[in-house]
């Protein structure tokens, strides 16, 4: 007899509710909640085929052990694995320190995952050496919203696109990425034919399809479009004075960087036409309400805080902040990324959007969890960390629910670190991981539809995430792998206190991330497991006492910065780091396909997933291909200064001349070499320190076969 278990889709940060039907034991079928606030009963091609995803034969079943590098693996049991585990990284922290151990998480751990490791990295460990693939992610857009309206916090909600009458949608293929919000948006333009869109994207994508004005601008120029957009905005008069000097400052500064970027200007280097700058304008300058959305094309830059703030400048210079239909609004790519955020689990921030260079911020979570201090030292960021690790400074890594083997710029160097660590643990759902052979200790995690938690979409909103079935084999949920660990650790650390981790159960730990943000801007203290099952999904904040979440932030004008006013943000406009040269002609960007999600740890074991596309293809330009004497299917080779790649080419006149396209997620096990980020490079923004994984010069040659 089947059941019907309301859970969460584990893919990206739209955060849809998902009805899981099962039988107790295994997955049946998945359909769309149509009480769920984000999607109202809608499901992608990814999540209603959750149930064909990841069967036992691509799982990790059992813990397994290996104690030399050129041994192999075999399966242990999880005492002597965890015993093991405690073992290595004590003795690390007692010979090199506690900086001397790091661990790499992932936007996909559920929050109260997030939590239990921060708590035992920053609270037991004594380091900031945790940081997660949300570097690669969202932290471009964290760095951005904090300059500006001092807190990471994105104002808006999914309601605010059927509300706004102007969508302009930067850096992000929102049809592939973020597919049933875009299918929220395509039903809102249907319904309301006044409402305009604008899509800037080097790529005519699918999302540039919808659009009424699409601007495509040469790779990496977001931040000279928005100034340019600004200086016609303040020539023309189109701005809200009032709302600038009452609520904002920094503006004169702002205002004599754009003076030089001219219509004439910006368009030469956008490679747009002035008029189009200008009808874009006039659009910003005139609607009653403006919401622009971004993802990965602005936050995966060597500039992607100053692309983040010059978008944002827009917003502020028209008032288009903190109403409805209107706002800076960052798509999250991942299901969680907004948790481990909000619990502070990466290198830069501290639980409740704390600040680890904040003297009084480490005390009072340290006050809070009852330790006498939090770490000092910086943390490593994921490129930084991977360095460190290749140069021998880190001797035991701990990684979780992601595939940097796949995932990370410049694979080599990946490669190098990971088999050079002396101590690997991975902690995953997925053998079909590239990571998984550099363990040393591989430990089985439970995966969607089969532990509990909660997660936060890209609108704020927490769900209950619920089991449906058990995990197979031995695999345990993310979290008490983490608090079993750190309950062994803590014996050879701190033996004889009581314990930080007395955790039975997820929600003892959503209790603790929720009352540590109390009194902060996220304050989600009201909530808990039983008012998300009583009231549904909520939105933060949610302060003890209140009735209901919070749909959209700032309504009253005042910004979270010291004295309420936002920040206009002046950064001049810097090209990417890799420019095309005579030897590395084109211009390569990478990003999603429709039906893929990261690197197919899981979509890659659903056969229908691949109807869409079967394989990595590079993607040229028609006159390009021909240019170049190349044809369809044809092998070439395809290199950047860190590596090569031979793939098949096709013709894809989505794509400008001097311009490259290839999806993000095939990695080694595909292509018999180190994956597509082989090509990419790990030069990073300084502020964000995220990846410029959107842009690197490449070379292609034809593949001469004997
Ligand atoms: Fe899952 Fe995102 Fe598709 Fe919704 S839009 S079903 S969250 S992949």
């Amino acid at each position: 007899m089947s059941q019907i278990t309301k859970s969460t889709c584990c893919y990206c940060g739209v955060g849809c509710g998902v009805l899981i039907e099962h039988d107790g034991t295994k997955v049946l079928n998945v359909s769309g909640d149509p009480d769920h606030p984000a999607n109202l009963g809608r499901l992608c091609s990814k999540g209603s085929t959750l149930h064909l995803t990841g069967d036992s034969s691509a799982r990790a079943l059992y813990p397994e052990l290996r104690l030399g590098k050129t041994l192999a693996r075999s399966r242990t049991d999880w005492d002597t694995a965890l015993d093991h585990a405690s073992e290595q990284f004590a003795q690390v922290i007692a010979e090199h320190g506690p900086d001397s151990v790091a661990f790499y998480l992932s936007g996909q751990l559920l929050t109260e995952d997030y939590f239990a490791f921060n708590k035992l990295v920053r609270g037991l460990v004594g380091t900031n050496n945790v940081d997660s693939n949300s570097r690669l992610c969202m932290s471009s857009a964290v760095v951005g919203y904090k300059k500006a309206l001092g807190a990471d916090a994105p104002p808006c909600s999914y309601e605010d696109i059927e509300q706004s009458d102007c969508v302009l949608i930067i850096g992000s293929n929102m049809a592939f990425a973020h597919p049933v919000l875009f299918r929220r948006l395509e039903a809102a333009k249907a319904a309301r034919p006044d409402m305009q869109l604008i899509v800037v994207d080097p790529r005519r994508t699918d999302t540039a399809e919808l659009a009424d004005i699409f601007l495509p601008i040469q790779p990496g120029t977001d931040v000279a479009l928005c100034h340019g957009l600004l200086h016609i905005l303040l020539w023309e008069g189109w701005i809200d004075r009032a709302f600038i000097e009452t609520h904002t400052e920094g503006f004169d500064a702002l205002k004599t960087l754009v003076r030089d970027y001219t219509p004439e200007l910006v368009a030469e280097i956008c490679g747009i036409k002035a008029s189009d700058l200008h009808n874009v304008a006039r659009l910003i300058g005139s609607t009653p309400s403006f919401l622009s959305l971004w993802c990965m094309g602005l936050n995966q830059s060597s500039c992607g805080t100053d692309k983040v703030g010059a978008l944002i400048n827009l917003h502020l210079a028209t008032g288009q902040i903190g109403k409805p239909g209107s706002g800076p609004f960052s798509l999250t790519g991942q299901p969680n990324a907004m948790g481990g955020r909000e619990t502070g689990t990466m290198a830069s921030i501290l639980p409740g959007h704390r600040d680890p260079k904040n003297a009084e911020h480490r005390a009072e979570v340290a006050r809070f969890w009852g330790v006498d201090s939090l770490p000092e030292n910086p943390g490593l960021t994921a490129i930084d960390l991977f360095q460190a690790i290749k140069d021998g400074k880190i001797k035991a890594l701990w990684i979780a629910c992601t595939n940097p083997a796949q995932s990370l710029p410049n694979q080599t160097l990946i490669h190098e670190a990971l088999a050079a660590c002396p101590f690997v643990v991975v902690q995953e759902a997925f053998t079909t991981s590239e990571t998984v052979p550099y363990a040393d200790l591989l430990l089985p995690a439970a995966s969607w539809s089969e532990k509990e938690g909660s997660v936060t979409n890209s609108e704020r909103r927490i769900s209950h995430v619920r089991a449906a079935v058990p995990a197979p084999g031995e695999a345990r949920p993310d979290w008490a792998i983490a608090v079993d660990f750190a309950k062994r650790l803590e014996q050879r650390l701190r033996a004889n206190q009581p314990s930080l981790f007395p955790f039975q159960h997820a929600e003892e730990i959503f209790l603790e991330h929720a009352a540590l943000t109390a009194g902060r801007d996220l304050d989600l203290s009201g909530l808990n497991y039983t008012v998300l099952d009583s009231q549904g999904p909520q939105q933060w904040p949610f302060p003890q006492g209140a009735a209901q979440g919070t749909a959209r932030l700032y309504q009253d004008r005042q910004f979270a910065t010291d004295n309420g006013k936002a920040k206009f943000m002046a950064s001049a406009y810097e090209p990417t780091v890799e420019r095309r040269d005579a030897r590395y002609e084109l211009s390569l960007m990478t990003g999603r396909l429709r039906d893929q999600w990261h690197g197919m740890t899981r979509t890659g074991t659903c056969a229908r997933l691949f109807s869409h596309t079967e394989e990595a293809v590079l993607s040229l330009n028609p006159r390009e291909l021909s240019r170049r004497n190349l044809s369809d299917g044809q092998l070439v080779s395809v290199k950047s200064r860190r590596g090569s790649l031979i793939l098949p080419v096709k013709a894809d006149d989505s794509l400008q001349m001097a311009q490259a396209f290839l999806p993000m997620h095939w990695g080694g096990r595909y292509l018999k070499a180190l994956g597509i980020n082989t090509l990419t490079l790990g030069d990073y923004d300084p502020y964000s320190q995220q990846p410029e994984l959107k842009h690197s010069a490449i070379t292609v040659k034809p593949v001469e076969l004997p």
